[in-house]
């Protein structure tokens, strides 16, 4: 590894790359996906595409099918985890939407009457 590349690589880099363990819900060549470490909900698992996206302002055109694509893996895992009574996906952004990892993240949350607006 070159000097340098551990330390630019977001916190969730270093999870896919297994530098900081955690257990995989799914992953394939595109995203992957993993339990929250602070769940807000009985089911909190977020959805990440392994490339560095930092914020939803950073997508561009050619990432329409990828954020298609991890959105039809949150309705699968969804369902693998028996959501049935449905669920909310959420994309954070920025500081007024309290996003505080800067690598573009699906939260999925579920297995309780969720409210709303939310805080
Ligand atoms: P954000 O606040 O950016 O929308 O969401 C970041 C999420 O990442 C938070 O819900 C936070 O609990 C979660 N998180 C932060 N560090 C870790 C970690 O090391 N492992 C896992 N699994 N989740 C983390």
């Amino acid at each position: 590894m070159k000097g340098g590349d551990m330390a630019d690589k977001t916190l969730f880099q270093k999870i896919a790359d297994g530098d900081i363990p955690s257990e995989m819900l799914y992953e394939d060549d595109v995203c992957f996906a993993i339990r929250d470490i602070n769940p807000q909900a009985p089911v909190h698992f977020l959805v990440i595409p392994r490339r560095p996206i930092p914020t939803l302002n950073h997508l561009e055109k050619a990432d329409e099918d990828l954020v298609g694509h991890l959105f039809t893996v949150a309705a699968k895992l969804a369902m693998e985890e028996e959501l049935t009574d449905g669920y909310r996906t959420v994309f954070n952004c920025g500081r007024h939407g309290q996003q505080t990892v800067n690598h573009l993240h699906l939260h999925v949350l579920g297995g309780r009457q969720l409210k709303w607006p939310p805080g």
